[in-house]
Order: C-alpha cells, then sequence, then structure tokens
C-alpha cells in the first residue's frame, strides 16, 4: 500500500503519478481554463457530478498533485493548497463558523493569525476567545460558549515557541463538540503529525520549511476525515444541510469524509478565489522534495546553537524546547521526540539598544522577517515588526523587548556559531 511508505518516501514519491508516457517531474498546468468536447461533460463538472477540471480558481492539476502529496505526509483524507498561510487558516475557520459563532484559540498564535481572529473575523460577526494554551483543562472549558464551533492552536507558536499539548486540547474540543484546528506549519509533518494526537484539521503556512527555500508564500489545509460533523449537524448546517449554490447538495452526504475540503473548495475557492498559482505550487514540491533531509539539519544546528547561547555569558536567556530545563522540553518529547524546529527566541543581556547593536555586528546571519528557511536570519520584534510600541505596550503584547528570534538555517553550523560568537563580543 502506497500510504504504508515511509514518510522520506513519500516527500519524494507522493502527489503527481504520472501515467505511461508522461512527464515523470510534475508538469506545471499553467492555464486558467481547461477544454471539453461536449457541453453535457462541463454540465456536470458544475453540479459536482462529475470530477474533472475546469477553471484554476477551483483545481488545478499542478495544485492538487502538491495538496495530495502534504493530505499523505500528515495522513490525512483530503487537502487543498492556498496562495497564503493566512488564507489558509482563514478558509480552516470560515468554512465551519459564520456570523454569529464563536471559536477558542491559544493566545500564542502567529501575529497574523491573531489579527484575523481577533480583529478582522469579529466584522464578519464570529468573535474569538483567546486563551492560555498551559491552562488546566477545567480552566480551558470555561471559554466555552453553545454557539462555539471550533477551537485553534499552533504546534510550536511562532514567536514565543510555546509548545501545544495537542491530547488536552483535542480532548478539549471533542468534549465539546467540536473540531480541533492545528497550524502545523513549524513542526511540519516531518517531526510532527498532529492527526496522530487526536487534532481534526491541520493548517500550515508552506511558505516556511516546506518550501523551505523561501521562494513563494502558500498554504494548505488538510483534513484528518475524523471529525463526525453529522454527530453534531445542528453546529454545522454549512456541512449538513443543503447548499442552495449548489443545486441543494448536502456535503456530508454526497462526499463522506472529504466533506470538509470540498465545501472548503466548492464554496470558498469559488467565492473568494485565493488560488496558489500553478508555479508556485511547484516550487513548493521541490521543497517538499528534501523536507525530510532538511528538518532535521534544522534541529541538529538549532540544538547546537542553542547550547552555545545558553552557555554564553553575554546570553540573558534562551527559549528553546530543546534544552533539558525549558518548560516545554517534556511536552516537546512526548509530541516530537526528533526535534522540534530551528526557530528560537533568545535575548542578550543590556537594553534594546544592545540588541540592536549584537544584530547588526552579524555578517552570516541576516536581518529578515521571514523565517523557517535554508538561510540564518533573526528578527528584533522590538525593533522591526513591532517598532511603533513602547517596551510597556510590548510586554502587555507578550514580547519581551529584548526578545530576538533566531531562526538556524542548515548552513555549517560552526559558521554559524562563530558570527554570533564574534557579534556577542562586539557587545
Ligand atoms: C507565517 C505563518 C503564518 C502565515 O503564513 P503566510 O504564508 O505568511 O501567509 C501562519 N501561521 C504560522 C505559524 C506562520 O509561521
Amino acid at each position: 500500500m502506497e500510504n504504508d511508505y515511509r514518510i522520506e518516501t513519500k516527500c519524494i514519491q507522493s502527489g503527481w503519478k504520472p501515467k505511461c508516457g508522461e512527464p515523470r517531474v510534475l508538469p506545471i498546468y499553467q492555464s486558467t481554463t481547461f477544454k471539453y468536447d461536449d457541453s453535457d461533460q462541463m454540465g456536470k463538472l458544475f453540479d459536482l457530478e462529475a470530477e474533472g477540471y475546469f477553471y484554476t480558481r477551483l483545481q488545478n492539476p499542478t495544485n492538487d498533485a502538491v495538496a495530495a502529496k502534504i493530505t499523505e505526509l500528515e495522513g490525512g483524507v483530503a487537502g487543498m493548497l492556498t496562495s497564503s498561510g493566512q488564507a489558509a487558516n482563514y478558509y480552516a475557520v470560515f468554512n465551519i463558523c459564520e456570523a454569529g459563532d464563536h471559536l477558542i484559540c491559544s493566545n500564542t498564535v502567529y501575529g497574523g493569525t491573531f489579527n484575523l481572529l481577533g480583529t478582522t473575523m469579529k466584522k464578519q460577526g464570529i468573535e474569538c476567545t483567546f486563551v492560555n494554551p498551559d491552562a488546566s483543562y477545567e480552566e480551558l472549558c470555561k471559554a466555552f460558549r453553545p454557539n462555539t464551533k471550533a477551537v485553534f492552536a499552533e504546534t510550536i507558536a511562532n514567536p514565543s515557541i510555546v509548545v501545544l499539548d495537542i491530547e488536552k486540547f483535542a480532548k478539549l474540543a471533542h468534549d465539546h463538540g467540536v473540531p480541533l484546528i492545528v497550524d502545523n506549519t513549524f513542526a511540519t509533518p516531518i517531526n510532527c503529525r498532529p492527526f496522530e494526537w487526536g487534532a481534526d484539521i491541520v493548517t500550515h503556512s508552506t511558505s516556511k520549511y516546506m518550501d523551505g527555500h523561501a521562494m513563494a508564500v502558500g498554504g494548505a489545509i488538510i483534513d484528518s476525515g475524523n471529525f463526525d460533523w453529522e454527530a453534531h449537524a445542528d453546529k454545522f448546517p454549512g456541512l449538513t444541510t443543503p447548499d442552495e449554490s449548489y443545486h441543494g447538495i448536502i456535503y456530508t452526504q454526497k462526499f463522506g469524509k472529504a466533506a470538509y475540503i470540498t465545501k472548503a473548495t466548492a464554496q470558498l475557492m469559488r467565492d473568494l478565489g485565493s488560488i496558489p498559482s500553478p508555479m508556485n505550487a511547484f516550487l513548493l514540491n521541490v521543497g517538499l522534495e528534501t523536507l525530510h533531509l532538511r528538518v532535521p539539519r534544522h534541529c541538529e544546528n538549532a540544538q547546537k546553537v542553542a547550547e552555545f547561547l545558553n552557555g554564553h555569558e553575554k546570553v540573558a536567556w534562551v527559549n528553546y524546547a530543546g534544552l533539558p530545563d525549558n518548560q516545554y522540553h517534556a511536552l516537546a518529547q512526548k509530541y516530537m521526540p526528533n526535534g522540534t524546529c530551528g526557530v528560537m527566541a533568545f535575548a542578550v543581556k543590556g537594553d534594546r539598544d544592545t540588541a540592536v547593536r549584537f544584530m547588526d555586528s552579524l555578517k552570516l546571519v541576516s536581518i529578515v522577517t521571514h523565517v523557517a528557511d535554508a538561510r540564518t536570519c533573526i528578527l528584533h520584534p522590538a525593533s522591526h515588526t513591532h517598532r511603533q510600541m513602547t517596551d510597556e505596550q510590548l510586554k502587555e503584547a507578550g514580547i519581551a523587548p529584548d526578545l530576538m528570534r533566531l531562526s538556524v538555517g542548515i548552513e555549517n553550523v560552526d559558521d554559524i556559531i562563530e558570527d554570533l560568537s564574534q557579534a556577542l563580543a562586539a557587545i
């Protein structure tokens, strides 16, 4: 069985399956539209009666092959690509939440997701309660309301590096009859497959490790097929009652385990249109072919860098779950025994200006907004993404003014450490 191949084999072989005489390498179907011989064939596609391609906003063979690969890597039943990680998280939630609904989200999620759920979706009538992911099960239960439709969290939070107790969150969601959506961007399916711990839907910003080369912004949504929408039919009418915009089909009845992704494609892609270009999906696929080689190397390098920084007299603190004294070490050992990711947070002793002088002294490590690609890079939120905030405001937002986010790449680790070392000597 193909699904039994090991994950390294899936990185290379899953997705594009050429038939006799077809290209061995995934072709880029750079075409908006697809040709049919008669009008009836095309009509069946519009009725969702037959499978096939007609317009790239809905589906494209290059995009679908890459979505199929990520679906196999995560161990899901259906998946789709989106134009960005932001679009993936938006669709994942909006597919099951509408005006008047509520969801619960970890307060450590990526800033973009925090804004999306806390501000933008609020304008659409969807309310979000942000919770401390480390709170007890009993405490977290208090956040639920009768109209709660989903729980959302990140496997490893960006940039605070908080590791999620996935089993606790899955139980919490399921005990209240709603699915758990997990953004698995930082761990990747190489280090953690949230479905194995009870998550129902996984999202990705493929812009990070999956692409791995910082070439293409993209996202993905994968469904485990495990959540029983019909058992909670009153909560999810969009999936369990007729869709008038598709001649009254009922997604759960017609598509079974593929209901959630089919609805997201047929309704949300149709109406909102955040598709990736086939060219970007092709680039993502090239990245995925070496994901299983790159991720362990990122972790190995990051572990050595974290140990170096942790032992340095000019370093105030290091937050990396691979360090034995880290608050999240035990959770990381349970969910990600082979390593977490290449990203860590740390601070040098001194003030905001000391951090700036340290960064300006770096030669190999570059200052960029991106994280989680092949090149080692660093960002100081207080000077960059959050520069309009005072130290007090930063602390309120849970970001230490001295916090630097270091994303360790796959260069030779000795060169990375030597660069950090000379910059530390300069302060
Ligand atoms: C970057 C990121 C996103 C947003 O993804 P884009 O591809 O930049 O839109 C969402 N979640 C996490 C965890 C991220 O790191």
